[in-house]
């Protein structure tokens, strides 16, 4: 950072701590801790990334985000360059920020959450069998269910139900030796035994455990020769009737680029989903949730919440927090009613409207030189589809329409042909670099346009 004037380096340092408010302490560590800025310059920032393999990874799985940070904090719309190293060049590069992963960071950097046991855990329709498959998994490991796979949307209780086993387990009995870690630490540890060369020592890491827990294995979709590590990873732990727990955000046959050998193992034992929570099931989530935040909240405004809220368990998690933070400010009330909770969740939509649906139509139709009128046909030519999805993923993502509202905006679709093109976008981001930078580009010009 030595040719950065006093300003850059504060706003990168605001940068940094953007991340990692809005990233888990884990990705943190793993992706943007050994990240440091060289130069910004007119238009664009350059930031050194610590080896090709997190650069590509940042590029791929992070790259919007990245640039929504920097636009937030600098108000500006700069492109982002990521680099490595350039041995040619070492002027370029502060070593002393020069990042440095040992396979031993993997283990200190488990984190188990001590509120995610089977206790805090509320079971409904939407979560049942995946709860006593969990269950049945803690009581005999290696015997009911192998692999237990739980798949579903972000926010449903994956991670906390993935924790559950674990703290399960090793509170019943010490003769079972357990790891538990997020995908990606898996990939990382991996990529730094690339460089170390110790494949005993990380062999013996994985091969020796008696159960195994990978939250996120869709991560797994981004390298194949560490799909390749974990396929042996898996036999090995299987043929010794090793129990291995896997989550991830969808089944098995859609995490992209996955190979059948992978999909059919993870078939093997048990597969569960879990969905969003019905509406009983939410309230009584939010009941339990309000006591653990020893909040005050009107049956009403229970049932407003369970409505009004997201089918995120996180996002009603994330609400309720706020709402205890509102109530903190005005001490005059003792009880949460309606009208708190509508201004809560209304600052919400707000920032998540900022963009509109037109606003989105007409970028979107702009840069695949499309007519309106065609997204809203029924035709099904190549040229079209794709900007048609285009659109509906990005006002999935861009705003807090509801899925038949989108639907409605193209062309009257239903709301699956909405969460199909939604998924489907997804997918091809991860996998197609063209698509990546248009999407990447669009949405620029999006939040640009809402600078002041
Ligand atoms: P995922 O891993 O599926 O994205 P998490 O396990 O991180 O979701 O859950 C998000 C939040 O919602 C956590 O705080 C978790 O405790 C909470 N949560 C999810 N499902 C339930 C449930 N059935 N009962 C209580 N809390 C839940
Ligand atoms: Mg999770």
């Amino acid at each position: 950072m030595s040719h950065l004037s006093k300003g850059e380096k504060q706003t990168w340092l605001l940068i940094r701590e953007k991340i990692r408010e809005k990233t888990t302490p884990q990705q943190f560590t793993t992706w943007f801790a050994g990240l440091c800025m060289i130069k910004f310059n007119v238009d664009e920032i350059c930031v050194l990334a610590p080896n090709t393999y997190c650069k590509e990874w940042l590029e791929d799985n992070y790259s919007d985000f990245i640039s929504s940070v920097v636009n937030e904090v600098t108000n500006t719309n700069y492109k982002l360059k990521l680099i490595v190293k350039d041995r040619k060049n070492p002027a370029d590069y502060d070593p002393s920020t020069h990042y440095k992963l040992h396979p031993t960071d993997v283990e200190k950097r488990t984190y188990i959450n001590k509120n995610y046991n089977f206790k805090n855990f509320l079971v409904g329709p939407c979560n049942r069998l995946a709860h006593a498959a969990a269950l049945a998994v803690s009581d005999a490991p290696g015997t009911a269910y192998n692999p237990l796979f739980i798949h579903g949307p972000v926010g449903l209780g994956k991670t906390h139900l993935l924790h559950a086993i674990l703290l399960h387990i090793q509170k019943r009995s010490n003769q079972f030796n357990t790891l538990y870690l997020p995908c990606e630490s898996f990939v990382n540890h991996y990529i730094s035994t690339i460089k170390s060369g110790d494949w005993d020592a990380f062999r013996k890491r994985y091969r020796q455990i008696d159960v195994l827990l990978i939250d996120d294995i869709h991560f797994l979709s981004n390298s194949q020769s560490t799909r390749e590590e974990f396929f042996h990873t898996f036999n090995a732990l299987y043929s010794r009737r090793k129990q291995i727990v896997l989550s991830s955000d969808c089944p098995p046959e859609d995490i992209p680029t996955i190979e059948d050998r992978l999909i059919s193992r993870f078939k093997w034992g048990l597969m569960t989903r879990i969905d969003p929570p019905s509406f009983e099931t939410s309230v009584a989530i939010i009941q339990k949730k309000t006591a653990l935040l020893n909040i005050n909240i009107s049956y009403e405004a229970v049932r407003y919440l369970a409505v009004n809220a997201s089918s995120s368990i996180r996002e009603i998690e994330g609400t309720l927090i706020n709402i205890a933070r509102h109530a903190s400010l005005s001490p005059g009330k003792s009880k949460i009613d309606i009208s708190l909770i509508k201004q809560v969740i209304k600052s919400f939509t707000r920032q998540k409207n900022y963009i509109g649906i037109e606003e989105i139509l007409n970028s979107v139709t702009k840069n695949f030189g499309v007519q309106l009128s065609q997204l809203h046909s029924k035709r099904k030519l190549k040229s079209i589809i794709l900007p048609r999805q285009i659109a509906m993923y990005l006002a999935r993502k861009l705003t807090n329409l509801s899925l038949e509202e989108i639907g409605g905006y193209m062309g009257g679709r239903d709301h699956t042909t909405v969460i199909h093109a939604d998924k489907k976008i997804r997918k091809l981001k991860k996998i197609d670099r063209n698509i990546s930078i248009t999407l990447r580009k669009i949405e620029s010009e999006l939040t640009k346009q809402h600078k002041h």
